[in-house]
Protein backbone atom coordinates (compact mmCIF):
# COMPACT_ATOMS: atom_id res chain seq x y z
CA UNK A 1 0.00 0.00 0.00
CA UNK A 2 1.23 3.67 -0.58
CA UNK A 3 1.41 5.94 1.67
CA UNK A 4 -0.20 8.94 1.54
CA UNK A 5 1.00 12.46 2.12
CA UNK A 6 0.53 14.23 5.63
CA UNK A 7 -1.79 17.31 5.54
CA UNK A 8 1.02 19.09 6.58
CA UNK A 9 3.11 18.06 3.88
CA UNK A 10 0.67 18.70 1.20
CA UNK A 11 0.40 22.45 2.25
CA UNK A 12 4.25 22.71 2.48
CA UNK A 13 4.67 21.23 -1.74
CA UNK A 14 1.53 23.77 -2.62
CA UNK A 15 3.36 26.36 -1.09
CA UNK A 16 6.38 25.31 -2.05
CA UNK A 17 4.87 24.94 -6.06
CA UNK A 18 3.42 28.36 -5.52
CA UNK A 19 6.70 29.99 -4.60
CA UNK A 20 8.59 27.98 -7.60
CA UNK A 21 5.49 29.34 -10.08
CA UNK A 22 6.32 33.07 -8.50
CA UNK A 23 9.76 33.08 -8.79
CA UNK A 24 9.37 31.44 -12.33
CA UNK A 25 6.92 34.90 -13.47
CA UNK A 26 9.56 36.76 -12.15
CA UNK A 27 12.40 35.74 -14.59
CA UNK A 28 9.72 35.45 -17.28
CA UNK A 29 8.53 38.86 -16.88
CA UNK A 30 12.39 39.79 -16.88
CA UNK A 31 12.97 37.67 -19.89
CA UNK A 32 10.12 38.59 -21.86
CA UNK A 33 10.34 42.68 -21.26
CA UNK A 34 14.20 41.95 -22.69
CA UNK A 35 12.93 40.20 -25.46
CA UNK A 36 10.24 42.89 -25.67
CA UNK A 37 12.90 45.70 -26.54
CA UNK A 38 15.25 43.60 -29.35
CA UNK A 39 11.55 42.71 -31.03
CA UNK A 40 10.88 46.81 -30.95
CA UNK A 41 14.80 47.29 -31.95
CA UNK A 42 14.44 45.36 -34.49
CA UNK A 43 11.11 46.84 -35.76
CA UNK A 44 12.45 50.13 -35.86
CA UNK A 45 15.44 49.13 -37.55
CA UNK A 46 13.71 47.22 -40.13
CA UNK A 47 10.89 50.16 -40.96
CA UNK A 48 13.94 52.76 -41.43
CA UNK A 49 16.03 50.11 -43.74
CA UNK A 50 12.63 50.14 -45.46
CA UNK A 51 11.95 53.56 -45.99
CA UNK A 52 14.82 53.70 -48.11
CA UNK A 53 13.57 51.41 -50.51
CA UNK A 54 10.90 53.60 -53.34
CA UNK A 55 7.99 51.30 -54.30
CA UNK A 56 8.17 50.58 -58.02
CA UNK A 57 4.81 52.02 -58.66
CA UNK A 58 5.73 55.22 -56.63
CA UNK A 59 2.74 56.04 -54.78
CA UNK A 60 2.94 57.31 -51.82
CA UNK A 61 1.01 55.92 -48.05
CA UNK A 62 -1.86 58.04 -48.83
CA UNK A 63 -2.66 56.99 -52.36
CA UNK A 64 -1.96 53.42 -51.22
CA UNK A 65 -4.61 53.39 -48.84
CA UNK A 66 -7.35 55.21 -50.52
CA UNK A 67 -6.42 52.97 -53.62
CA UNK A 68 -6.71 49.55 -51.79
CA UNK A 69 -10.03 50.97 -49.66
CA UNK A 70 -11.64 51.76 -53.19
CA UNK A 71 -10.38 48.40 -54.69
CA UNK A 72 -12.42 46.62 -51.81
CA UNK A 73 -14.96 48.62 -52.47
CA UNK A 74 -15.20 50.83 -49.57
CA UNK A 75 -15.90 55.00 -50.32
CA UNK A 76 -16.91 56.09 -46.43
CA UNK A 77 -13.44 55.42 -45.05
CA UNK A 78 -11.07 58.55 -45.50
CA UNK A 79 -7.71 58.92 -45.47
CA UNK A 80 -5.83 61.31 -42.53
CA UNK A 81 -2.50 62.35 -41.77
CA UNK A 82 -1.22 62.11 -38.07
CA UNK A 83 1.13 63.32 -35.84
CA UNK A 84 3.83 61.22 -34.64
CA UNK A 85 5.74 58.24 -35.19
CA UNK A 86 4.31 54.34 -35.62
CA UNK A 87 0.97 56.61 -34.65
CA UNK A 88 -0.81 54.56 -37.71
CA UNK A 89 -3.97 53.17 -37.01
CA UNK A 90 -7.86 51.72 -38.25
CA UNK A 91 -10.60 54.44 -35.94
CA UNK A 92 -13.53 52.07 -36.90
CA UNK A 93 -15.66 55.05 -34.79
CA UNK A 94 -14.59 57.65 -37.02
CA UNK A 95 -13.92 55.83 -40.30
CA UNK A 96 -10.74 56.82 -40.94
CA UNK A 97 -7.45 55.56 -41.79
CA UNK A 98 -5.39 57.47 -39.75
CA UNK A 99 -1.37 57.72 -41.00
CA UNK A 100 1.55 59.17 -39.52
CA UNK A 101 3.32 61.85 -41.36
CA UNK A 102 5.94 59.82 -43.02
CA UNK A 103 3.78 57.13 -43.98
CA UNK A 104 1.23 59.05 -45.49
CA UNK A 105 3.71 61.33 -47.67
CA UNK A 106 6.58 58.89 -48.39
CA UNK A 107 6.47 56.34 -51.69
CA UNK A 108 8.44 53.88 -49.85
CA UNK A 109 7.97 49.61 -48.75
CA UNK A 110 7.49 51.06 -45.27
CA UNK A 111 5.10 53.41 -46.24
CA UNK A 112 3.28 51.22 -48.24
CA UNK A 113 3.02 48.21 -45.88
CA UNK A 114 1.94 50.16 -43.06
CA UNK A 115 -0.60 52.18 -45.54
CA UNK A 116 -2.24 48.57 -46.41
CA UNK A 117 -2.11 46.93 -43.06
CA UNK A 118 -4.55 49.71 -41.70
CA UNK A 119 -6.32 49.41 -44.95
CA UNK A 120 -6.73 45.67 -43.66
CA UNK A 121 -8.23 46.69 -40.43
CA UNK A 122 -10.74 48.79 -42.64
CA UNK A 123 -12.03 46.26 -44.84
CA UNK A 124 -11.92 43.16 -41.91
CA UNK A 125 -14.21 46.28 -40.16
CA UNK A 126 -16.60 45.85 -44.07
CA UNK A 127 -16.66 42.61 -43.66
CA UNK A 128 -17.64 41.78 -40.02
CA UNK A 129 -14.51 40.18 -39.39
CA UNK A 130 -15.43 38.35 -36.00
CA UNK A 131 -12.47 38.78 -34.26
CA UNK A 132 -11.99 42.42 -35.08
CA UNK A 133 -15.76 42.80 -33.43
CA UNK A 134 -14.96 40.83 -30.32
CA UNK A 135 -12.36 43.00 -30.12
CA UNK A 136 -14.16 46.09 -30.29
CA UNK A 137 -16.90 45.06 -27.65
CA UNK A 138 -13.88 44.48 -25.42
CA UNK A 139 -12.65 48.15 -25.60
CA UNK A 140 -14.89 50.21 -22.90
CA UNK A 141 -14.29 47.22 -20.07
CA UNK A 142 -10.56 47.09 -20.94
CA UNK A 143 -9.72 50.94 -21.12
CA UNK A 144 -11.41 50.70 -17.27
CA UNK A 145 -9.41 47.74 -16.11
CA UNK A 146 -5.80 48.69 -17.96
CA UNK A 147 -6.42 51.87 -15.74
CA UNK A 148 -7.23 50.70 -12.50
CA UNK A 149 -6.52 46.59 -11.90
CA UNK A 150 -3.34 47.46 -10.65
CA UNK A 151 -4.93 49.87 -8.13
CA UNK A 152 -7.53 47.07 -7.08
CA UNK A 153 -4.37 44.31 -7.14
CA UNK A 154 -2.82 46.31 -4.68
CA UNK A 155 -5.13 47.30 -2.18
CA UNK A 156 -6.64 43.68 -2.64
CA UNK A 157 -3.53 42.31 -1.74
CA UNK A 158 -3.22 44.06 1.34
CA UNK A 159 -6.37 43.23 3.01
CA UNK A 160 -6.48 39.71 1.15
CA UNK A 161 -6.97 38.04 4.49
CA UNK A 162 -10.10 40.34 5.60
CA UNK A 163 -11.55 40.41 1.98
CA UNK A 164 -10.08 38.62 -0.33
CA UNK A 165 -12.96 39.18 -3.12
CA UNK A 166 -11.12 42.87 -4.15
CA UNK A 167 -8.02 40.59 -5.08
CA UNK A 168 -9.66 38.44 -7.34
CA UNK A 169 -11.99 41.40 -9.10
CA UNK A 170 -8.66 42.84 -9.79
CA UNK A 171 -7.46 39.32 -11.32
CA UNK A 172 -10.37 39.13 -13.19
CA UNK A 173 -9.57 42.87 -14.24
CA UNK A 174 -6.66 42.31 -15.09
CA UNK A 175 -7.55 38.81 -17.16
CA UNK A 176 -9.98 40.81 -18.84
CA UNK A 177 -6.55 43.10 -20.34
CA UNK A 178 -5.02 39.57 -21.32
CA UNK A 179 -7.62 38.73 -23.27
CA UNK A 180 -8.20 41.67 -25.42
CA UNK A 181 -4.05 41.15 -26.12
CA UNK A 182 -4.90 37.51 -27.10
CA UNK A 183 -7.92 38.84 -28.78
CA UNK A 184 -5.61 41.33 -30.91
CA UNK A 185 -3.36 38.51 -32.28
CA UNK A 186 -5.78 37.32 -34.92
CA UNK A 187 -6.82 40.88 -35.78
CA UNK A 188 -3.38 42.07 -36.53
CA UNK A 189 -1.95 38.98 -38.51
CA UNK A 190 -5.25 39.02 -40.70
CA UNK A 191 -4.84 42.93 -41.38
CA UNK A 192 -1.10 42.11 -42.57
CA UNK A 193 -2.62 38.97 -44.50
CA UNK A 194 -4.71 40.87 -46.37
CA UNK A 195 -2.49 44.03 -46.64
CA UNK A 196 0.24 41.71 -48.27
CA UNK A 197 -2.43 39.86 -50.85
CA UNK A 198 -3.71 43.14 -51.99
CA UNK A 199 0.17 44.85 -52.05
CA UNK A 200 0.58 41.87 -54.65
CA UNK A 201 -2.25 41.42 -56.71
CA UNK A 202 -2.76 45.09 -57.48
CA UNK A 203 1.24 44.99 -58.42
CA UNK A 204 1.59 47.93 -56.12
CA UNK A 205 4.73 46.04 -55.41
CA UNK A 206 6.66 44.29 -56.81
CA UNK A 207 8.16 40.50 -55.48
CA UNK A 208 11.14 41.42 -53.64
CA UNK A 209 9.75 44.47 -52.41
CA UNK A 210 6.70 42.58 -51.23
CA UNK A 211 8.76 40.19 -49.25
CA UNK A 212 10.04 43.01 -47.75
CA UNK A 213 6.92 44.76 -46.84
CA UNK A 214 6.18 41.18 -45.33
CA UNK A 215 9.33 41.17 -42.77
CA UNK A 216 8.36 44.44 -41.62
CA UNK A 217 4.97 43.63 -40.95
CA UNK A 218 5.92 40.26 -39.65
CA UNK A 219 8.05 42.40 -36.67
CA UNK A 220 5.35 44.57 -36.13
CA UNK A 221 2.73 41.30 -35.33
CA UNK A 222 5.90 40.46 -33.20
CA UNK A 223 5.42 43.02 -30.89
CA UNK A 224 1.63 42.13 -30.29
CA UNK A 225 2.57 37.96 -29.29
CA UNK A 226 5.28 39.72 -26.86
CA UNK A 227 2.53 42.24 -25.30
CA UNK A 228 0.19 39.41 -25.15
CA UNK A 229 2.83 36.86 -23.45
CA UNK A 230 3.65 39.70 -21.32
CA UNK A 231 0.75 40.17 -19.87
CA UNK A 232 -0.51 36.43 -19.15
CA UNK A 233 3.34 36.58 -17.20
CA UNK A 234 2.04 39.57 -15.23
CA UNK A 235 -1.28 37.84 -15.13
CA UNK A 236 0.45 34.36 -13.42
CA UNK A 237 2.92 36.48 -11.00
CA UNK A 238 -0.07 38.64 -9.25
CA UNK A 239 -1.86 35.46 -8.73
CA UNK A 240 1.10 33.90 -7.13
CA UNK A 241 1.64 36.69 -5.04
CA UNK A 242 -2.09 36.67 -4.05
CA UNK A 243 -2.06 32.75 -3.21
CA UNK A 244 0.92 32.91 -0.97
CA UNK A 245 -0.02 36.03 0.99
CA UNK A 246 -3.41 34.14 1.92
ZN1 LIG B 1 -3.04 46.74 -36.92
Amino acid sequence: MRNHPSGKFLIFAVCNQIFIAMNTSWILIIVIGIVGMLVQWKLKSVFAKYSKVLSPGGLTGAQIAQKMLNDNGIYDVSVTCIKGQLTDHYDPTKKTVNLSEDVYRMNSVSAAAVAAHECGHAVQHKVGYAPLKLRSSLVPAVNISSKISMFVIIIGLLIINTFPALFWIGIAMFAMVFLFSVVTLPVEFNASRRALAWLQSSNALGQAEAAQAKEALGWAASTYVVAALSSLASLLYYIGLGSSRR
